[in-house]
């Protein structure tokens, strides 16, 4: 028997895993020292298994020596840490920045606010597909810019771009170079030396660790890059972020990114064969349906499909009775706005509105691959069947084969 709803969203969170969990526990109740604490015992422990943690995420991200990684209450905050520290910090060598318009909102908006305080931001454009145009990036760097801000995976639509050369070109032009990295890690290599990056956002909640604890990994030799914090304090994380840490969830994020790196292989193989299963069950089984984004260069665990000739409110709704997924970003959805990446591809607002994001992951099994791929078929050819445009798009096609 298969257990309702189904959890099919998780470019929006995971949940923790048990492993995660079981390390974390302790941290609450018998090793509960903070972490600045270091006259006695209690503190030591804390500040031994936080710098466990903080070694756990550089080897991760291939930085042990060059980097120093800074923890944040989630990617977030590591977004705006990343922009505004940098932006704030050299802003006397130029006040130009460029990003692209599929970022996640908190890098989107925190460049919208530098603008208000006289920054220039270059919004580069996405392809059909969802990749930037690397000519493009070139020609926008000018001798004002100091900072290039693109993430490596899309959280809607799973498209990867193409890092290592941004990240070669901003070496060779001396920009600094900020990549979210919050939906790629755990699922493809993300080595922060390979691809030439500066500063690294990540979040653990999107790697089955817990919500509210993230970190900023911030290159500290060639170059060195200093930050202007956001919030001062107790001077912890060198400066850079005071507030007392929160050390179990620190714990939870190491042992959450250890787990990953030593199950990444086999785990996004047998993702990628449920995402491509569900693709394949859907696209057989239905005419007309779209994959929004690259399919090559894609994250294993996502899926965009737009359905159309479907009214995507009722989509959604028979979908959430069983299954757990999302129309674009969770964040987009609070304000029930198409989804701004999909536009960005140049898909029309009505198509938009019947598109539905699957979020595979560690925990998805094949039963629920199959059950997902039938109940979306199912409700899709009734919906069809109630729809006129449908009826009368089934006529036109019947004529012209004929
Ligand atoms: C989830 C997400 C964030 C925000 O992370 P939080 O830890 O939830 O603040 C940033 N960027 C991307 C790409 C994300 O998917």
């Amino acid at each position: 028997m298969i257990k309702l709803p189904i959890y099919m969203d998780c470019n929006a969170t995971t949940p923790v895993d048990p492993r995660v969990l079981e390390k974390m526990l302790p941290y609450f109740k018998e090793v509960f020292g903070n972490a600045a604490s270091k006259n006695h015992p209690f503190g030591r422990a804390a500040e031994e298994a936080v710098e466990t943690a903080r070694k756990k995420i550089a080897r991760a991200v291939h930085v042990s020596e060059e980097c120093e990684v800074i923890f944040t209450s989630g990617a977030t905050e590591s977004n705006n840490l990343a922009i505004q520290g940098v932006a704030r910090q050299f802003q006397d060598r130029g006040k130009h920045i460029i990003t692209c318009v599929i970022e996640h909102k908190s890098v989107l908006d925190t460049c919208r606010y530098l603008e208000t305080g006289g920054f220039q931001v270059t919004y580069l454009p996405v392809d059909r597909e969802g990749v930037i145009d690397l000519q493009q990036l070139e020609s926008a760097i000018t001798d004002k810019t100091i900072l290039i801000s693109i993430m490596h995976a899309n959280n809607e639509i799973g498209v990867v771009q193409p890092v290592a050369e941004i990240g070669r070109m901003a070496k060779k032009k001396g920009v600094f170079f900020h990549c979210d990295a919050v939906q790629s890690i755990g699922k493809i290599p993300v080595d922060m030396q390979a691809l030439s990056v500066d500063l690294l956002s990540l979040s653990a909640h999107k790697l089955y660790g817990p919500k509210g604890i993230g970190a900023l990994c911030v290159r500290k030799r060639n170059p060195r890059v200093r930050l202007t914090p956001l919030i001062y304090g107790g001077g912890h994380e060198q400066g850079l972020r005071s507030g007392t840490l929160n050390v179990p969830a620190i714990v939870g994020f190491g042992e959450a990114i250890e787990i990953a790196m030593r199950e990444m292989v086999e785990e996004s193989k047998r993702i990628f064969l449920f995402r491509e299963s569900l693709r394949t069950q859907i696209v057989t089984a239905l005419e007309r349906v779209y994959v929004n984004g690259s399919l090559k260069h894609r994250l294993p665990g996502n899926l965009n499909l737009s359905f159309p000739f479907v009214e995507g409110e009722s989509l959604l709704m028979e979908l959430s009775e069983k299954v757990a997924v999302s129309t674009g970003s969770a964040c987009t959805q609070l304000s029930m706005e198409p989804s701004y990446v999909l536009k960005a591809l140049g898909i029309g607002e009505n198509l938009v509105h019947t598109s539905i994001r699957f979020g595979l992951g560690r925990f998805t099994t094949e039963e629920e691959v199959n059950f997902v791929a039938n109940y979306v078929v199912t409700i899709v050819k009734r919906l069809r069947e109630l729809s006129p445009i449908y009826q009368v798009a089934r006529v036109e096609k019947t004529r012209a084969a004929v």
